[in-house]
């Protein structure tokens, strides 16, 4: 469900007309839907209700300050992945608290500026992470709240790419080796044990492999408690799908009830990090048509939608071949169709947003809406063919506001010099 139909023929989000927005703005650029927002924030949330637990959105899939700080005033927390989205929650004003740092790869620099904000917990990942943050909380001196991630070797059955709980993917540490971990930390003066996490992927589609991971997470829990390790919170990562195509990706709520189910009985807090759900149909990406084209002579005729957006704005169908559906902003009286490919001015074979799309007939001028495109749309783009980024803007009922302005010439070459060497 989201905010984005179609009235008297225009395509609006809430009750702003699209076009009106492009007119002011320009292209491209992307929209967020306030109303929808809030409406996968608090659906979300309903399936957890009465339950010790803490939304933390993970800021990877959307970062702009202003979508941080809606699902803050929400009650939502934070999960991080660099030091640079520790400053954006912090911007935003997510409390510290409600912060939690994942990732494989944080530096000493980032592990000083999360203790020094003094987040809620660190998911370390490896036992050299494990020994970097002791030293440097006892530098600091300081206590450090961890949790490890663990590694539960299950098939999230998503695309290779954004699967990261197999034990070949590069993420946690191996369920058999974690224990040996717990128990080295326990002894460490400056961490403090809290809890136990795990992130099989994204865009799941099927409960089953989340109960899966949870049950081995379950049972590590009660070998760490024959240890004497008493675990505090479960973080079970986000992951959960979206319909992008055809997919029937289960509800927030059923999911809870899932998570809900296998955690009756345990005294502990529950942490849940999404992303794609929260924001992936509650942005779009709106791109003009340029050109249109038949390039004849192959086998067959092809024929091309050129739009003024590109893989630099929107990654997703060049890297996991992702299917957005295309809409056009002002609905077409005549219903003429045909196949085409919506392709961006990319100097690349791979820079397309649609391939082989039965589109209605458009011409140069035309608004398209990729939809679906909140979630690892803008946080993914790039400048790449020095392309400046889009701009982003968000609609509350009849009004919008730009919450990131479309960069300029200037930005691309911000901090480049002319080389001074002979
Ligand atoms: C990317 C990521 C998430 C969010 O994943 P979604 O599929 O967008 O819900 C949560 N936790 C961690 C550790 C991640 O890397």
């Amino acid at each position: 469900m989201n905010h984005f139909t179609y009235h008297n023929g225009e395509l609006c989000c809430e009750d702003v007309r699209i076009k009106d927005i492009a007119a002011q703005v320009g292209t491209p650029f992307y929209l967020y839907s306030t109303a929808t927002l809030k409406r996968h924030f608090t659906a979300f949330e309903s399936g957890f209700e009465g339950m010790a637990h803490q939304t933390c959105f993970a800021v990877k899939a959307c970062s702009n300050i202003a979508i941080l700080n809606l699902f803050a005033t929400l009650g939502g927390g934070a999960d991080i992945v660099s030091g640079g989205e520790l400053f954006r929650a912090l911007q935003a004003e997510v409390e510290p608290q409600k912060i939690i740092y994942s990732g494989v790869g944080k530096t000493g620099k980032e592990l000083r500026e999360a203790l020094q904000a003094g987040i809620l917990m660190f998911n370390v990942e490896s036992p050299q992470e494990l020994d970097r943050l002791q030293a440097v909380a006892a530098e600091m001196n300081t206590i450090a709240r961890i949790a490890f991630r663990i590694n539960p070797d299950v098939d999230p059955k998503t695309h290779a790419y954004i699967s990261t709980g197999l034990a070949k993917n590069k993420f946690g540490v191996p369920v058999a080796e974690a224990l040996q971990e717990y128990l080295r930390a326990k002894v460490m003066p400056n961490i403090k044990i809290v809890g136990v996490s795990c992130h099989i992927g994204s865009q799941l589609t099927q409960i089953e492999p989340f109960i899966e991971a949870l049950r081995k997470v379950k049972a590590f829990i009660a070998q760490l408690e024959q240890e004497d390790i008493q675990i505090k919170y479960v973080d079970m990562g986000g992951g959960i799908g979206i319909p992008y195509d055809d997919e029937q990706p289960p509800h927030p709520t059923d999911y809870a009830a899932a998570v809900r189910a296998e955690l009756t009985g345990m005294k502990v807090t529950l942490i849940l990090e999404p992303g794609r759900v929260l924001v992936g149909n509650a942005g779009i990406l709106v791109t003009e048509v340029q050109y249109t084209k038949v390039n004849s002579g192959g086998e067959q005729e092809k024929r091309f939608i050129i739009v003024d957006a590109a893989m630099n704005d929107l990654a997703r169908p060049s890297l996991y071949g992702a299917h957005h559906e295309i809409l056009p902003v002002h609905a077409p009286a005549a219903k003429e169709r045909q196949r085409a490919d919506v392709v961006g001015p990319i100097c690349e074979s791979g820079d397309f947003l649609a391939k082989d799309r039965i589109m209605p007939e458009v011409q140069p001028g035309e608004l398209l809406a990729v939809m679906s495109s909140g979630a690892y749309g803008f946080s993914m783009s790039s400048t790449y063919n020095s392309r400046p980024r889009a701009a982003e803007v968000i609609v509350s009922g009849g009004s919008f506001q730009v919450i990131r302005q479309r960069e300029c010439y200037a930005d691309l070459v911000r901090g480049e010099a002319v080389s001074a060497l002979a």
